[in-house]
């Protein structure tokens, strides 16, 4: 932490650093002088000696931030500051409070309260969709009515597709005719989080919330989806193959793209480190397909993700102790169904969005009552 903290003098803008909490000290002292200013002089004070040898007056502070200063006109200026301030007794003796730990940055507009959060790192300028803390379940077993749609594909099938391609590839314009009649009839996009809050702390949802959700990462969910759901202001759940987006498939997002895409409201998550199947491996392959993707998202993203889609919907009583104990906070199934329950958060249901699945078609799906 301590780089963020100590003004780095050997830069521009640690030099501008400089002259600018000289020129504060300068105004402090006068102000101190003119016997007007007793509170802004401590503030002052303090903030100039976050790492300044012991004090033995009230004033001797002041002065030491002509330490790192290398011109010397100006510490002979400084020194006769200090000479006409020791004249003066200061209000109190500076106190050593941790906002004096927040070292003043080369802002052109000075803060007077600078948050120490402000100054830590933050690993991308992203929105932050998920809460880093899981969720407490308060012991009340909910179950909810919630269509979580899957997608793959989001594109016209190539010529040539076999029956499989052409099922999991939704064209665009049907895509959106699906997003208006949603819209339409009333549904709110939500996301896991948001189910996974409702189902654990009764965190209200809307009237009719649905779950987008799209499987393997394709680049066409990029090209394609990701624009007709932002135009409607609406999110989904995308969730990436990390080794593949490592490798820079073609077919598949690229981090770059992942990243644009959580800035703007979508979640992204782990289907796995390659695709390969979860169902029926030991726990240390478990561990590795756990572990390796969440930390490769989160080490690209800056955010940890904390649902699985298994790959082609295998998975067992393993896979889901693996995962849970890896931080993963719920998994979806290819089960076919919308019933939502909080005792098995690591088996949500999905109602599948096929080539020939038409909007009405898909309402009429949401309104089935399974
Ligand atoms: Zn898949």
């Amino acid at each position: 932490m301590g780089q963020y903290l100590t003004p780095d003098y050997r830069t521009e803008a640690g030099a501008r650093c400089q002259l600018w909490w000289f020129l504060t000290s300068i105004i402090a002292v006068g102000i101190a002088i003119s016997g007007c200013g007793g509170p802004y002089l401590d503030t002052a004070a303090a903030d100039h000696t976050v790492s300044a040898p012991a004090a033995d007056s009230a004033i001797s502070p002041l002065v030491t931030i002509s330490a790192p200063l290398e011109h010397a006109t100006l510490q002979d200026t400084l020194q006769g500051v200090t000479a006409t301030t020791l004249a003066t007794p200061t209000p109190a003796t500076p106190t050593f409070t941790p906002a004096a730990e927040a070292t003043p940055t080369a802002s052109a507009t000075p803060t007077p309260a600078i948050l120490l959060s402000s100054l830590l790192p933050t690993p991308t300028p992203a929105a932050e969709p998920s809460p880093t803390l899981a969720p407490t379940p308060d012991g009340i077993a909910r179950t909810v009515r919630l269509p979580i749609l899957m997608y793959h594909y989001l594109s016209a099938p190539p010529p040539g597709a076999d029956v499989y391609r052409t099922d999991l590839s939704v064209p665009p314009d049907r895509f959106a005719e699906h997003l208006d009649h949603l819209l339409a009839a009333g549904y709110t996009t939500v996301s896991l989080y948001d189910l996974v809050a409702y189902l654990t702390r009764g965190v209200p949802l809307p009237e009719h919330p649905v779950i987008l959700t799209f499987d393997d990462g394709y680049r066409d969910n990029y090209t394609n989806a990701f624009p007709l759901l932002v135009e409607r202001e609406m999110t989904a759940t995308f969730f990436v193959v990390s080794d593949f987006l490592d490798e820079e498939r073609p077919e598949y997002l690229t981090w770059d793209m992942a990243r644009e895409m959580l800035a703007a409201g979508m979640s992204i998550e782990s289907h796995g480190r390659n695709h390969f199947s979860l169902e029926k491996k030991d726990t240390d392959y478990l561990v590795w397909q756990a572990l390796g993707s969440l930390e490769t998202i989160e080490f690209e993203l800056g955010t940890r993700p904390r649902f699985v889609s298994y790959p082609a919907g295998d998975y067992d009583q393993n896979t889901i102790a693996v995962f849970h104990s890896a931080g993963y906070w719920g998994g979806v199934t290819t089960v076919q169904g919308m019933a939502q329950r909080m005792d098995h958060l690591f088996e949500l249901e999905r109602i599948r969005v096929r080539n020939t699945t038409s909007a009405d078609e898909l309402l009429r799906l949401m309104s089935l009552d399974w």
